[in-house]
């Protein structure tokens, strides 16, 4: 047996913990305090078809480092995840990976609308966690952008009592501002074309779906004091939609363009300084919910493209929890928030099983970022030096040092 002596949690109780295990030993916690496990409902494990980016080992070791042991994964993946019989191979190989590197990582897979398949989603509803909608394009071709099958995935997800995620950018004012921008074609211009218009458009479409059929919605990566705005009205109306923020959105602002170049580029792009501040104010006041990494690897190779070619996202499920804990310590969130936003609103609004997984972290330790689990091998947040780190993840009774 595992036993962990007087871990303190953040209301200064103190416990120790027991895992049953082959091992003997104890670990003296007396510095360490207890938080519930991350759950990151937001990841880009890459599985189908996009290994070459990352995939469930890889992913699964990068999730422990961060003190994560829930994820809930996206459908853009190769191909994607839109029919009944797909989705079941994709648990599969799913499984396998994970039982390769020994990790029981706990996982929820989003399923695609896709305007050829939406027959297949009532099939799926107890299989799935929601129904992802990329309202415009991102990674991959998954997208709807006509009304008619939008009225669709919202009508048959609230008749399935099924959760819509929504990439909430406009496909149309994002087509009509590449067309008509004339400035220079640098990463910069990414945060220029995919506006904060395209975000709003789209966001307030969703809300107003939402309110028409009842549609659970959770907005994902929300990055903007407008879209924060939209959606504060619609918690005030009492409508059921949640809202996700990011940490790239967070962390990074438009400046990160100059040091990072093609590795800022994310959908939605990243915005001026002034919105993070709101981010942080949106998520103490409760309208902001929950952190998703949208961990979204792609090879150093094709983030060093030239800005056109290089494709949007990056790596993030590893720093999210040492970047909040940073956070805490520069006044910016409480650790009430933190829990709330990486656990206990997640918990809530995919209505998760209970489950005793906790990351024991080090709030004093300070370490800079030096390397990735990740696949892909990069990070944008390499350099970074941080206070307050995860020390053991326990999962399911596992005891992982991180
Ligand atoms: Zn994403």
């Amino acid at each position: 047996m595992i036993t962990i002596q007087g871990a303190k949690t953040i209301e200064g109780n103190i416990f120790d913990i027991h895992i049953q295990n082959h091992e003997n030993k104890i670990i003296n916690a007396q510095n360490l305090t207890i938080l519930p496990a991350v759950i990151d409902p937001h990841v880009h494990f890459r599985t189908p078809g996009l290994e070459y980016k990352e995939d469930w080992r890889t992913g699964a070791k990068a999730a422990i480092r961060g003190g994560c042991t829930m994820v809930l994964d996206m459908p853009n993946t190769k191909p994607p995840t839109f029919t009944a019989t797909l989705l079941k191979e994709k648990k599969e190989l799913i499984d396998s990976q994970l039982k390769e590197v020994g990790i029981s990582l706990r996982y929820d897979l989003f399923f695609g609308a896709d305007k050829q398949h939406l027959s297949e989603i009532p099939g799926v509803k107890n299989d799935v966690i929601g129904i992802k909608v990329f309202m415009g394009c991102s990674t991959g071709n998954l997208v709807i952008d006509d009304d008619e099958s939008l009225h669709a995935v919202f009508s048959i997800a609230a008749k399935e009592n099924m959760l819509v995620a929504v990439h909430a950018e406009d496909e149309h004012l994002i087509q009509e501002r590449k067309q008509n921008y004339t400035g220079k074609m640098d990463y910069f211009a990414h945060s220029h074309i995919r506006n904060i218009e395209v975000a709003t458009t789209a966001v307030a479409k969703a809300i107003s779906l939402s309110r028409l059929y009842g549609t659970h919605l959770y907005i994902l990566h929300v990055s903007s004091a407008e879209e924060i705005a939209l959606i504060k009205t619609a918690k005030n109306e009492n409508l059921p939609v949640f809202a996700e923020t990011t940490p790239h959105h967070l962390f990074f602002d438009t400046n990160a363009y100059a040091t990072l170049h093609g590795k800022a580029v994310v959908n939605p792009p990243l915005r001026d300084r002034m919105h993070r501040d709101i981010l942080f104010s949106a998520i103490r006041e409760g309208v902001i919910d929950t952190i998703g990494s949208d961990h979204a690897p792609h090879t150093i190779e094709e983030k060093s493209q030239a800005y056109g070619m290089c494709p949007s996202g990056v790596p993030g499920i590893e720093f999210m929890l040492p970047l909040l804990l940073n956070a805490y310590h520069e006044g910016n969130l409480s650790l009430e928030n933190i829990i709330s936003l990486t656990s206990k609103r997640a918990r809530e609004i995919f209505k998760l099983a209970d489950y005793d997984d906790v990351v024991l972290v080090d709030l004093e330790k300070i370490a800079t970022i030096s390397y990735t689990e990740s696949k892909c091998g990069w990070s944008p947040y390499m350099g970074m030096t941080l206070r307050g780190w995860p020390v053991y993840t326990i999962l399911r009774g596992h005891c992982y040092s991180t």
